[in-house]
């Protein structure tokens, strides 16, 4: 036996590693900076080891020092691997803005590709051979879309929030309801928004009502908006008022004042060709004579994080002319994705599940119980012993779209026992790809509404090597 010291001691060098006929030849597929890296890191994870061990009788016989290339080998790919890396959503929330809200179409995705690989006339115009406009290949759409006077975009809609209140109300104020004074994940809280823009925030009703004459009474000759926001993420229900976009619009216009209206997630898709609510879309808004809408690109339209601003043509020249909108501006990959994603509504309406978030919201219950039963037999063709059935449950849609209508689904619930539910569920988390579950009533749920079907043999797979 030996004891500690010893062991540390036996603990080889860089150097000594280096020599070593296969450590030489990883030397040969990777760099020397990143194998001396990672021989430093397998070190000194091993001299931890030794001194952590309060037993010196649990020391094996010389193991502990061994030092292998695929020790290192197995270091390099844990210390190179991106930080920001594709996972398996599996929790059944669609537009779910800590994993990257909407995944993209193929469109957008070869679109945006295309654009990074080789130079772009983004701001080029080829016709004239001269500087060209980089929103232009993207307004004719938002206009044809929702018959808008004029378009314009922004990094994301906090942003268009921000550009819309700093170019109208710098300075004035801006009037809104109560009840609509949100905050949405964290850090984007409309009084926050207001107070950056240099806007004044002027509340009027009460929380659960308010009513045309509560406006009405809070214009003066300060007032530059009237501000509708949508509430996202909750309802206020029961005995409740709120005024009609309609009528805002008429008041806005007797006192020639801006309405505008964030609605959060810009749905373009009337809601009830999936089964759900309807709810306003952007089109109804823009015919609604409001006189600017913003909403984000990538909640419910499908597409990359932007901020899309519909309205009045004199309303959005004011924006394009503001110094903010460049340092708001949207980039150009983002750009060719928008562009991507918004052709498809335009020429290919009938095909509008080409988008990820429109097919996953749109899959039928027969076609995920399908997805669920495949999954659960190819768990039982990796010989996984462990309890599964194929449950009935509910997707939430995300983005602080819908919050309160179940979208009805079909789930793998997985017993994980004798392991707890949590050690199950943090193991799924750190498989490669990461697999995103969530937990109900003690089974670890894998809702097979947000996987993509070339996702199911890869999570049976996963789930065979961490029972194992
Ligand atoms: C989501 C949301 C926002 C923020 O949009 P981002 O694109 O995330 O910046 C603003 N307002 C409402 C009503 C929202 O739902």
């Amino acid at each position: 036996m030996y004891t500690r010291n010893e062991y540390l001691k036996n603990i080889p060098s860089v150097d000594e590693i280096l020599r070593t006929t296969e450590v030489q030849e990883l030397l040969l597929r990777f760099s020397r900076v990143l194998v001396v890296k990672a021989i430093q890191l397998v070190l000194e994870e091993k001299r931890k080891m030794i001194l952590s061990k309060t037993d010196e009788s649990n020391f094996e016989k010389g193991r502990l020092s061994d030092v292998s290339a695929q020790l290192i080998e197995a270091k390099i790919a844990e210390i190179t691997q991106p930080s920001l890396k594709r996972v398996i959503n599996a929790s059944g929330i669609i537009v779910h803005t800590n994993l990257g809200r909407a995944p993209l179409c193929e469109e957008a995705i070869a679109s945006v590709v295309e654009v990074a690989r080789y130079y772009s006339n983004l701001e080029f115009n080829l016709v004239k051979g001269e500087r060209g406009n980089r929103y232009s290949h993207v307004e004719g759409l938002l206009k044809e879309i929702t018959g808008a006077e004029a378009g314009f975009v922004v990094n994301n809609n906090a942003a268009a929030v921000l550009l819309c209140l700093n170019t109208l109300a710098t300075g004035k104020e801006v009037i809104i309801s109560r009840g609509e004074l949100i905050e949405i994940g964290g850090s984007f809280r409309i009084p926050e928004i207001m107070s950056q823009s240099g806007a004044k925030l002027v509340e009027v009703g009460t929380t659960n009502r308010t009513h045309l004459r509560d406006y009405q009474e809070a214009i003066n000759e300060q007032t530059a908006v009237i501000l509708k926001a949508h509430t996202s993420n909750f309802r206020v229900v029961g005995f409740t008022a709120e005024v009609e976009v309609s009528d805002l619009n008429t008041l806005g216009r007797e006192y020639d004042i801006a309405v505008m209206l964030d609605m959060g997630s810009g749905n373009l898709v009337k809601a009830a060709s999936f089964g759900l609510r309807d709810e306003p879309i952007a089109q109804d808004a823009v015919k609604s004579g409001m006189d600017i809408v913003t909403f984000s690109g990538d909640k419910l339209l499908g597409g990359p994080q932007a901020g899309i601003i519909l309205g009045k043509k004199k309303y959005i020249q004011a924006l394009r002319r503001n110094p903010l909108s460049r340092a708001l501006r949207i980039d150009k990959l983002t750009l060719a994705a928008l562009e991507a994603t918004l052709r498809t509504y335009v020429f290919k309406p009938e095909h509008i599940d080409d988008l990820p978030v429109m097919r996953m919201l749109m899959a039928s219950e027969s076609v995920l119980k399908k997805r669920a039963r495949t999954l659960t037999r190819l768990l039982a063709k990796h010989n996984t012993d462990l309890a599964v059935a194929v449950v009935k449950d509910n997707s939430q849609v995300g983005g602080g779209a819908y919050p309160l209508d179940d979208v009805p689904t079909w789930a793998v619930a997985i017993d994980p026992s004798p392991m707890t539910v949590n050690d199950f569920e943090y193991l799924l988390r750190t498989c490669n790809p990461p697999i995103i579950s969530r937990i109900s009533k003690d089974k670890v749920l894998l809702d097979m509404r947000t996987v993509f079907p070339d996702e199911i043999s890869l999570i049976a797979e996963s789930i065979s090597i961490v029972v194992t």
